[in-house]
């Protein structure tokens, strides 16, 4: 099995290190190639954890319409959705969202802020 090293160092400090499959950066550049094609593209920011997406107008709309107003990444609509199934009492999407924003806010504290993308609470 084929791996890619990928190092952030900061300060000739080595802050994070990971092993990336071939197979899943094969994905990713495919899924951006993809991206790249559609027109109407913007660049949005997920109001939990920082991340940048590029993504259709269309569907940025559809998830502000859905989240009042506020654009999350696909990584915290599912952690939202798995908030509103965890919860006991019967908490709304929109409570759920407040809990994982405020998750995500306390957990982004404890980490650089360099790199948003690999800071994401919801891996
Ligand atoms: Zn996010």
């Amino acid at each position: 099995m084929y791996m890619i090293f990928k190092r952030l160092i900061i300060g000739g400090e080595i802050v994070e290190e990971e092993v990336v499959s071939m197979e899943v950066a094969e994905q990713k550049q495919a899924a951006t190639a993809a991206m790249l094609k559609a027109t109407d593209l913007a660049f949005v920011k997920c109001e939990c954890c920082g991340l940048t997406e590029e993504c259709t107008e269309e569907y940025i709309k559809r998830v502000r319409d859905r989240n009042s107003g506020r654009w999350i990444c696909g990584l915290c609509a599912e952690a939202v959705k798995d908030e509103l199934l965890r919860s006991e009492k019967r908490i709304g999407n929109e409570e759920a969202l407040n809990q994982h924003m405020s998750f995500c806010k306390k957990f982004r504290s404890l980490s650089p802020p360099e790199n948003p993308e690999f800071a994401c609470c919801c891996f």
